[in-house]
Formats: structure tokens, sequence, C-alpha cells
């Protein structure tokens, strides 16, 4: 299960409001996307759920329970950074398995996760390899496998692809396609790129400001927005 509910979720830093009064209802298994400009709070909102950053007010619900007090290894989700967070001086396994590691999980079973995560990325050949020694899409790849093995209620995606070029781009937007449907996980996804918006997400969720402009799947934003600013930033010719 993976449902996640957001009930007039505030955030302050402060004296700067930056999150205004947030509802939000994500059903388990959905691919939700957060897009809008540079500063209109996105990645604050994700730390916020993920339990990164403190909720100023309001509540987060994760299948019903208030999860808004606890700690982010208490809320069964799982955050993916960009690739350049992945330790350098370890291969490809123990950046996978290090979590599962430093949680005392038995070395059977960090191997077996490890190696599914690694089938499913198609890692398997490059376990022993140094992040130096990977592609950029391979290490994206890796930092991914590192939230999957922990077998989250959900993933936390913050502009996974935005230090990629744009061929590799389109591949890794494939690739988590893919993974969506190969695990059936929620996932929220945060881009400042339309066409990732529109591509992956079952609905979009566009911020301005802190707040929510409308939220919707890529066909209505595109066909009935509902005002300028979502037309303009969806590309749509309302
Ligand atoms: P986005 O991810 O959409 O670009 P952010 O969530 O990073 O936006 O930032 C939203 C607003 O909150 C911005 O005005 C930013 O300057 C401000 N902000 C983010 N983090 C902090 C912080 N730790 N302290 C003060 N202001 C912050
Ligand atoms: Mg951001």
């Amino acid at each position: 299960m993976g449902s996640i509910k957001l009930d007039n979720v505030e955030k302050w830093f402060g004296d700067l409001q930056v999150i205004k009064g947030i509802d939000l209802e994500i059903g388990d298994g959905e691919f939700v996307i957060f897009v809008g400009p540079s500063g209109c709070g996105k990645s604050t909102l994700l730390r916020m759920i993920a339990g990164l950053e403190e909720t100023s007010r309001g509540r987060i619900l994760l299948d019903g329970d208030d999860v808004t007090d606890r700690l982010p290894s208490e809320r069964g989700l799982s955050m993916v950074f960009q690739s350049y967070a992945l330790y350098p001086h370890m291969d490809v396994r123990d950046n996978m398995g290090f979590s599962l590691k430093t949680a005392g999980s038995p070395k059977s079973e960090i191997e077996e996760k490890v190696g599914r995560a690694a089938e499913i990325l198609k890692l398997d050949d490059y376990l022993d390899r140094r992040p130096k020694a990977l592609s950029g899409g391979q290490r994206q790849r890796v930092a991914i496998g590192r939230a999957i093995v922990r077998e989250p209620k959900g993933f936390l995606f913050d502009e996974p692809l935005s230090n990629l070029d744009a061929a590799l781009r389109v591949e890794m937007r494939f690739e988590i396609a893919r993974l969506h449907e190969t695990l059936g996980t929620t996932m929220i996804y945060v881009t400042h790129d339309q066409v990732e918006a529109m591509t992956l997400a079952d609905r979009i969720v566009v911020l301005k400001d802190g707040k929510i402009m409308q939220i919707g799947s890529p066909r209505d934003l595109y066909e009935k927005p509902d005002n300028l600013f979502v037309a303009q930033f969806i590309g749509s010719p309302k």
C-alpha cells in the first residue's frame, strides 16, 4: 500500500511562506508529477512528504496514518537523489546495499535484494564497478537501485534527470516508466520539464508560489487548462 494524503499543508521559512494550503490525495500505485517554475515550492513539498523538512501546519497521512511528526526512516518512502550522491569509493553492489547494511539486514538478504534491483535496472554486469567507471545513465540507475532495495511504499524523485544530457534524459524517462510498470509502486516525481511530466504522469499537479493551480491528467491539463498560467506552462492553446 502507498496512498498519500496532504491535508491543508503549509510551510514557512521564518516569515516566508513557501507552501500554502495544499490538499492532495494520491492513490496507491499512482504516478503523480509536481511541475512549476523554479522556486514555486516543488522540492520543499516533496521533502515535507519525505519527512526531510518539517511541516509548519496541516497533516500528512500515509495509508491513513498521520506521519506528520514521524522521522523519514519511519515513513517507508524512498527518496531518489541525483546520481552525484553516490559513494565514489564503493562499487555498485555496496552503493545499492548500503542502507540495508546500516539497518543490520543479513548479508544473504542484502545480496538477494541488490541482485533483484540490479536485474530490474539492467545493472547485473556492473555490480563490481565504482561510479566513476559508469555512464551518467548507469549512475542514475544505481541511485534508483538504492531506493528500490528498501522496498518502499512510495518513491519520491526530485528532478532525477536534470543533470543528464538530452538523449540520456529520454532513455531514463523510459526506464522510469518501465520501473513504475514493473513495481506498481506509488511515485511522486518533481520536474520543471513539461515533456517529462506529460509523458510520465497519471496526474500532474501544477504549482505556483506554493499553491496548486490545477490537478489533472496530462490530457486534462492540455485540453482544459483552468487558467492562463497552466495553459502557458503546459504549452496548450488556451
Ligand atoms: P523549487 O523546488 O520549486 O524550485 P523550492 O522548494 O526549492 O522550489 O523553494 C521554494 C521557496 O522556498 C524558494 O523561495 C526558496 O528560496 C525557499 N527555500 C527553500 N529552502 C529554504 C530554506 N532552507 N530556507 C529558506 N528558504 C528556503
Ligand atoms: Mg527544486
